[in-house]
């Protein structure tokens, strides 16, 4: 069995290069659970989980990493977030209408936006090409850093994993050839190999040659951000005079987060708290 819902952290010594393990399970299951996406879907939507937990690694404060694909075909959007303790949520948008085949991603824009808990976000965007999520990620990292980096990226509708392998800046112990070797024996992994095997396994069969060192697991996890006062900022911007033709009509504004499918209602009363301004009148 592969380390489910968990990351781990590898440094190989002697060498300025470390890689980061993801598996996922309950975390996939809880975000496919309360959606019937079909299975293209949930196997690209799992690999973007992977690889925001993967990328959430680098993060160097508190904060949120998002990964968005914007893209152009049926499916037109899918999410990923990890924030910096591990909690984890996705999403993914299609016509419903359609039969879906294939997540078409080339032609599409990946966003990466790093939220720190404080101060301005950061966000970057390159283009999906060939279809293929990793080498976005992998030009993402040498554009923003300079460095070199390789994504591995697996799911199988069930489990998602992700393998990372990321140069550092070069120090005194670097081994020139270490990232050439290191990236070429992570080639030969096998999609099969990545999902099922643990990561000791797996760091063995790829580096049994090598002196790997394995740090500990952090644990991830299903949660959503959303809240009834988020909810409210959202709907807020809707507009007074629009929200209060709801009340009108319905009696009270209904919304479900779109994550997690929370069910919030919001009665006249608490629209009008929305809009301490208009309360004087
Ligand atoms: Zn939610």
């Amino acid at each position: 069995m592969s380390n489910l819902d968990s990351m781990q952290r590898f440094t190989f010594d002697q060498t300025d290069v470390r890689g980061e393990l993801v598996g996922l399970q309950k975390c996939l299951n809880a975000v496919l659970s309360k959606h019937d996406y079909p299975q293209a879907v949930k196997v690209e939507l799992g690999k973007l989980m992977a690889a925001s937990a993967l990328m959430s690694a680098t993060l160097k404060y508190e904060g949120r990493l998002c990964l968005q694909a914007r893209l152009p075909g049926d499916v037109t959007l899918i999410q990923a977030e990890t924030t910096d303790t591990g909690e984890i949520r996705a999403i993914a948008r299609y016509d419903e209408s359609k039969e879906i085949e294939h997540v078409e991603l080339a032609g599409g824009q990946l966003v990466i936006t790093l939220e720190p808990a404080v101060g301005k976000p950061y966000q970057g965007v390159v283009p999906l090409e060939g279809n293929q999520l990793n080498k976005a990620l992998e030009y993402y990292f040498k554009q923003s850093e300079q460095l070199g980096s390789r994504f591995w990226l697996e799911c199988d509708g069930t489990i998602a994993s992700g393998f990372m392998l990321q140069q550092l800046p070069a120090s005194e112990q670097d081994d020139p050839d270490a990232w050439d070797r290191l990236s070429h024996l992570a080639s030969t992994l096998k999609a099969e190999e990545l999902l099922n095997l643990d990561n000791q396994s797996l760091l063995y069969r790829l580096y049994h040659e090598e002196q790997v060192r394995l740090y500990d697991e952090t644990a991830l996890r299903f949660a959503c951000t959303c809240s009834k006062e988020r909810t409210g900022n959202a709907i807020s911007q809707i507009g007074y005079d629009e929200l209060m033709d709801v009340i009108a009509e319905q009696g009270k504004v209904s919304i479900d987060c779109q994550f997690c499918l929370q069910h919030y209602s919001f009665t006249k009363e608490q629209i009008a708290n929305l809009f301490p301004e208009k309360k004087l009148h």
